[in-house]
């Protein structure tokens, strides 16, 4: 193998690891939004749960304002019936309180059954918010995981990249831009090996004197379909 085709195969192999970390760094910004977006069904369960609860609240507010109108009336029926002189008058009263009473008693009821509703609604809405802060840890755990990778792959792309730019300084510089111009043309792959008579990076079967050309390894020689540079493996 010509000795510039030698050193032109290492500096494809970190071109293209470089190609392969741009390719993953470009990825983690999704990985993220992918994690942070665990914690919507969660949170959603939350102001549900929170929502019931103050729902909930309101309408035994209403109720307890509700007896304490009823109880008010009955004091001040219960006032007017020791005034009073008149019988029909006085059982119209009594009959009132009854009815009055009565009402009250069914709207405290109403009131227990409430408080005990009150009482399942905040074990939900504790149950939903404990669900949250699990899933929080988690998704907390994924994200410093992915800024790890992110920080990994910098290093190493810092390194990557120096090491390539050193390998790339002992390349004949006649060569390079050809070299460059494949990598970007040919999607990272500017030398390609020959393979039983074909060449590896498109495939198509090379003229015999091509791959002669290639076995002997005096001159780059090129695949005359897509123009890659052609080396035989060892
Ligand atoms: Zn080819």
């Amino acid at each position: 193998m010509l000795d510039e085709v030698r050193a032109l195969l290492i500096l494809q192999d970190r071109d293209r690891r470089l190609l392969a970390l741009a390719k993953d760094l470009e990825k983690l910004p999704q990985d993220e939004a992918r994690a942070k977006t665990k914690l919507a069904a969660d949170e959603t369960a939350v102001k549900k749960a929170h929502d019931a609860l103050v729902d909930c609240e309101l309408r035994l507010k209403r109720l307890e304002l509700d007896v304490g109108t009823r109880r008010t009336t009955i004091q001040r029926l219960k006032v007017q019936q020791f005034e009073t002189r008149k019988n029909e008058e006085y059982q119209a009263l009594v009959h009132e309180v009854t009815r009055y009473e009565k009402e009250a008693d069914d709207l405290e009821t109403r009131e227990l059954e409430l408080m005990e509703e009150m009482d399942t609604l905040r074990a939900a809405q504790k149950a939903a918010q404990e669900a949250l802060a699990q899933t929080q840890r988690l998704v907390e755990e994924d994200l410093a995981t992915i800024a790890q990778r992110h920080k990994r792959m910098e290093v190493e792309r810092a390194e990557v990249s120096a090491e390539r730019d050193q390998l790339a300084a002992q390349v004949p510089e006649a060569i390079l831009p050809l070299y460059h111009r494949l990598m970007k043309t040919k999607v990272g792959m500017a030398v390609a090996p020959l393979d039983e008579g074909k060449c590896g990076g498109c495939h198509m079967k090379l003229i015999a004197s091509t791959v002669v050309a290639v076995q002997t390894g005096k001159e780059i020689t090129r695949c005359e379909d897509c123009g890659r540079i052609l080396y035989v493996q060892e």
